[in-house]
């Protein structure tokens, strides 16, 4: 059985500077060989332009953070499919946690956005996770599966072309990651999910978020619902971000 190549994609969040984003992609461009996996980042939109030609000709592809939920118009501030495009944009994040907390990005939003992205053939990095609160009430499954299902009801048959990743949202940025089991736990309900609404859900790349490390990731990557990460903090640091590309390497050895 030949296995789906996995797909590590890094999340610079808010950070990055033109001298600091040379700087790491020369460090990942050097580092990254022929990578074993995908690799993208998704990088803060004033950067496109300039991550677009810097990762020219190499195997990393390149990510937005978000985008508009509308085709184009009266919207300020807001971001087109179609300008993702003109610069290259292979994948955007949609739903992050971040965006949903301080942004107030509903469900109904999310998968609108999905939607756009999905018919600008753009792949979608569709986020779902529970809070702590949520955790600890044991609505996890509830939250995640209702979280996917609009995405789902709204990506018009195309469920198949985008990617999915389990980001519990108590993990994000804290350091706590959760554990290989509760992860996967997570990803067997998503990908049985996706299996109701497609027959190709064993191809839908299944990422895990929330503090990925280069210590952590190869037990994580391990599970075998867990087709790649979502990395932030990580991804950050080359050397850091490398080990996590490599640690794909083992697993699928
Ligand atoms: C993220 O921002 O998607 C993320 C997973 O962050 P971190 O790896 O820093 O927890």
């Amino acid at each position: 059985m030949t296995q789906k190549q996995k797909l590590i994609a890094g999340n610079w969040k808010m950070n990055g500077s033109l001298e600091a984003n040379a700087a790491l992609l020369q460090a990942l461009r050097e580092g990254v060989g022929q990578p074993a996996c995908a690799v993208a980042v998704a990088v803060p939109a004033p950067y496109l332009a300039q991550v677009q030609s810097l990762v020219a000709g190499s195997p990393i592809a390149l990510g937005a953070q978000d985008v508009s939920q509308h085709a184009a118009g009266a919207f300020t501030g807001e971001m087109s499919t179609a300008m993702l495009r003109d610069f290259g944009v292979r994948y955007v994040l949609v739903g992050h946690s971040e965006r949903r907390q301080y942004h107030g990005e509903t469900d109904v939003v999310v998968a609108a956005k999905a939607g756009q992205a999905l018919a600008a053939g753009i792949t979608p990095v569709v986020c779902v996770g529970e809070t702590l609160e949520e955790r600890e009430a044991g609505q996890t499954e509830v939250v995640v599966r209702r979280q996917l299902a609009a995405v789902i009801e709204a990506s018009g048959g195309a469920v198949a072309d985008m990617v999915v990743a389990y980001e519990p949202v108590w993990a994000i940025g804290t350091g706590r990651t959760a554990t290989p089991e509760q992860a996967q736990a997570v990803h067997a309900v998503l990908r049985a999910q996706l299996a109701a609404a497609t027959e190709r859900a064993a191809h839908v790349p299944l990422l895990y978020g929330g503090s990925m490390n280069a210590a952590n990731a190869a037990q994580l990557l391990a599970q075998p619902d867990i087709d790649g990460g979502l990395v932030g903090g990580a991804s950050l640091k080359a050397a850091d971000f490398l080990q996590i590309i490599a640690a794909t390497q083992t697993v699928q050895a």
